[in-house]
């Protein structure tokens, strides 16, 4: 018999405030796959990358949710973010390292760039007025060990 696949979700308004929930929740999640410390700095990277993008860039005038999906497949974890905010426009002129819309805060422009390169799959798909989701797969390279965890 196949495994079930082991699933969470989370739903958080998209307050700056959380993104450090969100990305702890889903460094607690990723545990059971026995990652390695170095692992577990690239998650939270990305992680707060895409929700903080989610929150500043999807809600910038309004409020809203950010909806937080992750999917242990074997040695791998699917995470999608999601906001139903403002979209983006042109996906390919986003994507390009430096380029941001926001540059008086303070922003790099190295957000995708830094998320793409942590993981092993990445996608981004909008619609202008619904939103924007980032789908990345990020692979956990440490064997499996449940008997470390019973001892
Ligand atoms: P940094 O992440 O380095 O602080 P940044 O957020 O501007 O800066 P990226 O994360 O690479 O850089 O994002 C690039 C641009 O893509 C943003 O400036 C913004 O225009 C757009 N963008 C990213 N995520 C979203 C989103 N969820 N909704 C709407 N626009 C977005
Ligand atoms: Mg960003």
């Amino acid at each position: 018999m196949n495994k079930p696949s082991n699933e969470m979700s989370i739903t958080f308004s998209a307050l700056s405030e959380n993104e450090s929930f969100a990305r702890v929740a889903v460094a607690a999640f990723v545990t059971q796959m026995n990652p390695t410390l170095e692992e577990i700095t690239e998650i939270k990277t990305v992680i707060s990358e895409a929700v903080t993008n989610a929150i500043i860039h999807g809600y910038p005038d309004s409020d809203g949710y950010v909806f937080l999906h992750c999917k242990i497949i074997g040695d791998k974890m699917e995470v999608i973010v999601e906001d139903h905010g403002v979209g983006i426009e042109d996906l390919d002129l986003v994507r390009q390292p430096l380029y941001t819309s926001r540059p008086d805060l303070d922003r790099s422009g190295m957000g995708f760039t830094i998320m793409e390169s942590f993981v092993e799959q990445f996608e981004v798909t909008s619609k202008i007025g619904e939103g924007t989701r980032v789908r990345l797969i990020k692979q956990i390279r440490t064997p499996h060990n449940a008997a470390v965890h019973e001892v």
